[in-house]
């Protein structure tokens, strides 16, 4: 009988979590099948009881159900650091996971950019600006939190602070931020798909040595990158991040690594982007 694989979220419809794990699963020859299911805060408990219940092999969870999953599941120290799960692992219980930063430390090794020792500036200061934050502090680096709403940067970076270094501050001085930094990455909505025409820092502000990661996917090239480009610096997007987040999620429920590439091709072809 097939073992199910799931995502909850609301709105889920453009989610890339079925194709890219599909695509593994076919690949693997694995008889497995993941869907994408439309759940709200309410109902999560309940749907997570069913899924444990019925055999599912695991589920993912996406906006709005990573936070209040905590309060669910029995999370690992570093998703309960981050205070969000986005893996659920049936075993033994309910067990959360989260495995957004380590896929953004991935995305940074596979480009050959290393985060030990390193002074990285993220702006913002969301649920993914507190996963990648955690994880390399955790890491190693040196992390300046900047966002827009300045508060929520201090309050991120203090609590940052008890696994590495951090500080918080506003975006009003986003150049000299950039001049101190090696690695800055984008963890807002700016420049993502409709408003392609934004970025929240150009090639001015940017020197040869800094490499930008950009999590925005979609497009795949952002303005913020091309600004990069420009500045001849180096441009990371945020595919990879996306990929081994879910790569991660796939060894915790299966104990085997999946095929990365063919989980990029998958996404690259869900996103109507030529394959590698
Ligand atoms: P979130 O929790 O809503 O946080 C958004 C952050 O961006 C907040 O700090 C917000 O600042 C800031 N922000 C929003 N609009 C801004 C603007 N116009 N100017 C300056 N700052 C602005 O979102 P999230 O879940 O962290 O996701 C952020 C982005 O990352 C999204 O585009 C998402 O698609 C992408 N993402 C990619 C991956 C991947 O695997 N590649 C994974 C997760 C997320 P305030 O605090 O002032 O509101």
């Amino acid at each position: 009988m097939k073992t199910i694989f799931a995502v909850f979220g609301d709105p889920i419809e453009h989610s890339m979590s079925p194709a890219m794990h599909n695509a593994a699963f076919t690949d693997m020859g694995m008889d497995c099948e993941y869907h994408a299911f439309r759940v709200g805060q309410d109902s999560l408990r309940d749907a997570l009881i069913g899924a444990k219940a019925m055999g599912f092999g695991g589920v993912n969870l996406t906006v709005p159900l990573k936070e209040k999953a905590l309060s669910i599941v029995d999370a690992d120290p570093l998703a309960a650091k981050i205070g969000a799960v986005n893996t659920v692992y049936f075993k033994d219980g309910m067990r959360g996971y989260n495995t957004d930063g380590i896929g953004a430390k991935r995305a940074l090794d596979n480009a050959g950019v290393d985060i030990a020792n390193t002074r990285v500036l993220i702006l913002g200061a969301g649920g993914a600006a507190r996963a990648i934050g955690f994880q390399f502090a955790n890491d190693g680096a040196n992390i300046t939190i900047a966002n827009r709403t300045e508060k929520r940067s201090h309050d991120l970076a203090r609590d940052i602070s008890s696994v590495g270094t951090a500080q918080g501050t506003g975006l009003t001085n986003l150049k000299g931020l950039i001049a101190q930094a090696d690695i800055l990455v984008n963890a807002t909505p700016v420049g993502m798909h409709p408003n392609t025409d934004q970025t929240i820092a150009t090639a001015d502000s940017m020197h040869p040595d800094l490499t930008v990661f950009d999590i925005v996917y979609n497009p795949l090239e952002t303005r913020l990158l091309k600004e990069t480009k420009i500045a001849g610096a180096t441009a990371v997007n945020g595919v990879m991040m996306l990929v081994y987040q879910g790569a991660e999620a796939f060894r915790i429920w299966n104990n085997v690594e999946p095929p990365i590439n063919i989980m990029k091709d998958a996404v690259l072809e869900a996103l109507g982007i030529q394959k590698s």
